[in-house]
């Protein structure tokens, strides 16, 4: 197993056991391969806290003066716009994900016209970013997720509130 895929599964693992919410979980890793800071959505406490954020703000405030150059960051899901922009502010060098948003526009019917590659195509010296790694166990873990909250999911949307986009099962194709 390469390097790559170890980390992402020491990231699956520490998501499986701690997330609360949507399995959102994001690792910042050093140039010799060690995890320095952990982040998990929590999206129900801010719509801004997500997994990548926490995650670069838990490195911010452990390590103030290091070099953000000569970091990677891991995250379960591709990240979005928001994240995405904030990883380019960081200055972090690479983004290795599990799922593609392409997965989730499936499983979610989250329309995303602007992805990752889009914004980091705009800021010089973009972040480099990895094919998925550990795709299948990614999309897992999401599917599980999804199943085991669709209900509620489909409550708030009977509702009209919040996750306007999601598309109800036999709306899906
Ligand atoms: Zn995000």
């Amino acid at each position: 197993m390469n390097n790559k895929k170890l980390i992402m599964n020491k990231l699956i693992a520490y998501t499986k056991l701690h997330s609360e919410q949507v399995p959102y979980g994001a690792c910042i890793v050093d140039e010799d391969g060690e995890i320095i800071a952990y982040g998990l959505g929590q999206p129900k406490s801010s719509p801004t806290f997500h997994a990548e954020i926490m995650a670069i703000n838990n490195c911010a405030s452990q390590y103030p003066n290091i070099d953000w150059s000569k970091l990677t960051i891991y995250t379960t899901g591709e990240p979005c716009i928001m994240c995405s922009s904030a990883i380019c502010w960081s200055g972090i060098r690479e983004i290795v994900y599990g799922t593609p948003v392409s997965f989730m526009t499936k499983l979610w019917g989250i329309e995303a016209s602007t992805t990752c590659p889009d914004i980091i195509k705009l800021v010089p010296n973009p972040p480099q970013l990895s094919e998925p790694i550990c795709e299948d166990q990614c999309n897992e873990m999401f599917t599980e997720y999804d199943s085991k909250y669709r209900k509620v999911l489909d409550d708030r949307l009977k509702e009209g509130r919040g996750q306007s986009k999601i598309i109800r099962e036999e709306e899906r194709v």
